[in-house]
């Protein structure tokens, strides 16, 4: 006992999420100890300096100079810039075991459920480059089950809708594997975008993507509110060419986003028309589980209820359910280590 507990004091293990929007490093006894956005700034040269990542590049994102380019290398769920991605890794890596000895480090990465074998093998050699002893690959539906505390090995269908910054991942889990699945590529960052052109082509009002994502935040909803909001938005007049502010209805955001929202409603029904009877049935008893930032925006759970006669269930943190679900995977390697998907790998 105490033995273990010493053992939890000096572990390298890690349990990454590598999402399009967020990266998070869980370690061994101390829980999660980085959450961070997936962006790289760089200097563009001939050398290709990266100056920040994470929070401080996230920052950077719209408001760089013309020779730094602020890059989310995973923004549509595949790795679109190997070496950033590896950049990224290295930073995060190197960030969390700077602050120990880092000697055997054990990594569990979870990697969105679309990316080819090429990118996995990149992530892995990446991680491997950047320190990591031994490296596994876990895919994020089946992360995020753990997560969320579902009995993944049971004979039993439950179903994961994880709504990321750049992809939504809707999985069936059976049997400690993903049945089916299906990956769009809309996500928050459609949602944002959804809000620039609204603002656009209602106000001739120019704004930013971090105002945007700030808007559909405080008050972008998917189903009408019982107090409807409002908010300030600053941005650019497109006519004078001068800073606006106008105020904006989270009934006008709401019919903004219903396009984007819509899609991962369809991408919902369309995997449960696909999915096995038996399986489907259960889902009946069992709900839904819904996950990733976009779980959180209201009334997301009651619009997909009302889709699909199904009750879904919020996760209790989702953007940090992936990465909780790696720390178990760590946790509980003996029990879980048939969710990796990469022993070919290691
Ligand atoms: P990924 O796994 O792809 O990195 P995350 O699960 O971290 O993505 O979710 C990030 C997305 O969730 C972003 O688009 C962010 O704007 C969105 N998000 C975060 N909080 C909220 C919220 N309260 N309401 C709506 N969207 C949110
Ligand atoms: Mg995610």
């Amino acid at each position: 006992m105490f033995f273990n507990s010493l053992m939890a004091l000096f572990s390298n293990d890690m349990g990454m999420d590598l999402g399009t929007a967020n990266t998070l490093v869980y370690v061994k006894g101390q829980g999660i100890i980085l959450f961070e956005p997936s962006v790289v700034a760089i200097r563009k040269g001939a050398n290709n300096k990266v100056l920040a990542v994470g929070n401080r590049a996230k920052e950077m994102l719209g408001r760089t100079p013309g020779n730094i380019v602020a890059i989310r290398p995973l923004k549509d769920g595949v790795i679109a810039d190997f070496e950033v991605t590896e950049q990224l890794l290295r930073s995060f890596i190197t960030k969390v075991h700077h602050r120990r000895a880092w000697v055997h480090p054990r990594l569990v990465i979870a990697v969105p459920s679309g990316v080819t074998e090429v990118e996995k093998r990149a992530v892995v050699d990446s991680a491997e480059r950047a320190g990591a002893s031994e490296v596994y690959l876990v895919e994020e539906p089946m992360a995020a089950a753990i997560g969320s505390g579902i009995q993944i090995s049971e004979p039993a269908g439950h179903m994961i809708v994880d709504i990321g910054g750049g992809t939504t991942e809707v999985a069936m889990i059976s049997l400690a594997g993903v049945v089916l699945s299906q990956t769009v590529r809309i996500g928050g960052d459609e949602m944002d975008e959804a809000i620039i052109q609204h603002l656009k082509k209602t106000y001739n009002l120019l704004v930013g993507e971090r105002t945007a994502e700030e808007i559909k935040i405080r008050v972008g909803s998917a189903f009408p509110l019982e107090d409807e909001l409002k908010i300030e938005a600053k941005g650019r007049d497109l006519v004078s060419g001068l800073p606006k502010t106008i105020t904006v209805s989270s009934e006008e955001v709401r019919e903004a986003l219903a396009e984007p929202v819509n899609t991962v409603v369809e991408a919902v029904r369309d995997t449960l028309e696909r999915t096995p009877p038996e399986l489907a049935s259960d889902l009946v008893d069992r709900g839904i589980f819904l996950t990733g930032g976009g779980a959180l925006l209201r009334g997301m759970d009651r619009l997909l209820a009302s889709a699909t006669d199904i009750p879904i269930h919020v996760t209790e943190d989702p953007l940090t359910t992936v990465v909780m679900g790696t720390g178990k995977i760590l946790d509980e390697m003996s029990t879980l280590r048939e969710v990796l998907i990469n022993s070919q790998y290691a």
